[in-house]
């Protein structure tokens, strides 16, 4: 199976990063490097693109795409850390940050990883896989009221009280370990509805749950922020209602403190093409802020 991962909204992205010769840009998810690529292609060999990922495989794929150009430092970190990440590389201000939320395609089609039931696999989703806790772990020992919280704060899952509770009946049979196992206890739990498989909320929420994704991008909007240069611009593609909120919140406040602009007043979504070529721009959503 070849794997791809295709950047998404990248010609927005890159209108209005407006990336040039000698800026100095942090992509903070920098994943396979599809979006630093053509950043990086604008601002060097004079800027410093600083790539970061909390998945050591993934960054190994950019290091591979970004290998002939100069000035291009990855690191493996959570960008919750941004500041401790900037810091070490000696560096006060930026010109632009990006955040592409998420999975990429790599991890999400990889069975080893266990966030897709399309194919057996434990179940791990952690992103960084030297932090401890799986879903395997969450979904063995959490309570049927925390599990609960869990699917219907993260996707909002209308059945999470079925659902929770038909995991704590299968676990007493059996520990719950594969993706497969998980995904037929949801099917059978709840009713099927449209096109999207019924376990699809769970496993996000899941993933969400494991990564604490929604706790690290409440943390390092305000820190990021900081770091940006007058003028310099912040983008965040975001990809689910929960993540939305918070940046939109985030920016908000910034805007009141006249700290930032709002280049976006309504998120900027993805074309019908873009949607077709590619399933994963079907829920983005980009905003972008100006510091002042
Ligand atoms: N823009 C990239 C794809 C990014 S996919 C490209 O075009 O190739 C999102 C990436 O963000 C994933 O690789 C994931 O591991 C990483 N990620 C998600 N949350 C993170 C966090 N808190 N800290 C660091 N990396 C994170």
């Amino acid at each position: 199976m070849k794997l791809s991962h295709k950047p998404v909204m990248l010609n927005e992205v890159i209108k209005y990063l407006q990336p040039k010769r000698g800026d100095i840009i942090v992509d903070c998810t920098v994943g396979a490097g599809g979006h630093s690529y053509e950043i990086a292609k604008l601002i060097l060999p004079e800027g410093k693109l600083i790539g970061i990922d909390q998945d050591r495989e993934v960054l190994n794929l950019a290091q591979e795409r970004l290998r002939d150009f100069k000035n291009c430092t990855l690191v493996h970190q959570n960008f919750r850390d941004i500041n401790f990440v900037l810091q070490d590389l000696g560096i006060a201000k930026v010109d632009g940050l990006l955040f592409d939320l998420g999975l990429s395609s790599f991890q999400l089609d990889d069975p080893q990883r266990g966030f897709s039931f399309r194919s057996s696999g434990y179940l791990d989703m952690r992103m960084d896989r030297e932090n401890s806790v799986t879903a395997f772990d969450l979904l063995n020992n959490l309570t049927s009221e925390e599990l609960e919280k869990i699917f219907r704060q993260y996707s909002q899952e209308r059945y999470a009280r079925r659902v929770a509770s038909a995991i704590m009946r299968a676990r007493q049979e059996q520990v719950i370990e594969t993706t497969i196992q998980l995904a037929n206890i949801v099917k059978k739990a709840i009713p099927r509805r449209g096109a999207i498989h019924p376990a699809t909320r769970v496993f996000q929420a899941l993933r969400i749950a494991v990564n604490q994704e929604l706790e690290n991008l409440s943390a390092v909007l305000s820190k990021a922020i900081n770091f940006l240069k007058p003028k310099g611009k912040i983008c965040v593609l975001s990809f689910h209602s929960g993540e939305d909120r918070i940046v939109k919140n985030e920016f908000k406040k910034f805007f009141q403190s006249k700290t930032l602009h709002l280049l976006t007043k309504k998120p900027i979504i993805s074309s019908k093409k873009e949607i077709s070529d590619n399933p994963r721009a079907r829920s983005a959503k980009l905003r972008i802020g100006e510091k002042i």
